[in-house]
């Protein structure tokens, strides 16, 4: 049976001084070895670390797949030479015209895309292997998509943004929360996703057991700020506001509705 590694730690938080977003990557051991999601630069050495630490080469990764193609989960897929990459359909065809005002997806997603060996599209339903299907999730962007993984534990949904976070699935209708896409596929997936998976391992958050309507994280939180800023004597001024809005819109101008 496949197994389920996180690499690296998905959170989204917001400073004074601009966001941090960094996805979840996770390593998936069966017939492949398999990364969902890559993370952006300011993570790749990080993951390259972790892949040492569990005894693999960025070059031994045989196959990446992106739950979309947003710049926070795909820009380290050059680090990965050897890899063949899997999206959906949709959201690949959405990289080679994406919308001017869509901020998530640059036109060099694209670009980045067609440089890689190979991209396979998929369709919803279709098999990567034994035990390792995905199911469509569009909302959030137009062709999200998730990773379902039967493992010893439970199916684990690698959900990507279609539910970013715990915080996601407690609303009264769990959604994407930050949508580009469309609001109401964005409710749709997530209540799909929630209805599939026994462990959810969002796209910014770290895993969960599905106990709707309890989600019980599987581990404490980790996270250490390193090295903050200082004045020249060594002073930390800083403050932390765990109340203040981070996200003024969480419908984005792109979304289809919208647009
Ligand atoms: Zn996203």
């Amino acid at each position: 049976m496949p197994t389920v590694e996180v690499l690296a730690q998905g959170f989204m938080t917001a400073t004074s001084e601009g966001g941090l977003g960094f996805c979840s990557v996770n390593l998936i051991r069966g017939e492949h070895l398999t990364l969902v999601d890559v993370g952006h630069l300011a993570r790749r050495e990080l993951v390259v670390e972790r892949l040492a630490a569990v005894g693999v080469k960025p070059e031994e990764i045989e196959r990446v797949v992106l739950t979309h193609a947003h710049w926070d989960h795909s820009l380290n897929l050059p680090f990965f030479p050897n890899a063949e990459v899997f999206m959906s359909a949709e959201e690949y065809d959405y990289t080679q015209h994406p919308h001017a005002g869509d901020w998530a997806t640059p036109a060099y997603i694209g670009d980045m895309l067609n440089r890689t060996k190979s991209v396979h599209q998929l369709r919803d339903g279709e098999e990567l292997e034994a035990g390792i299907r995905v199911m469509a999730a569009p909302g959030h962007s137009p062709g999200s998509m998730c990773v379902l993984v039967e493992t010893g534990e439970g199916i684990v949904g690698l959900v990507g943004d279609a539910l970013p976070g715990r915080a996601a699935a407690l609303l009264p209708t769990p959604t994407a929360r930050i949508v580009f896409w469309d609001e109401e596929e964005a409710e749709r997936s997530a209540r799909k996703l929630l209805d599939a998976c026994e462990l959810v391992f969002p796209g910014h958050d770290r895993p969960f057991r599905n106990n709707a309507p309890r989600f019980d994280y599987l581990a404490p939180q980790s996270m250490t700020l390193l090295n903050p800023p200082r004045d020249e004597d060594g002073t930390i001024h800083g403050s932390v506001n765990p109340g203040a809005v981070a996200f003024v819109s969480l419908i984005q101008p792109t979304a289809k509705r919208k647009a």
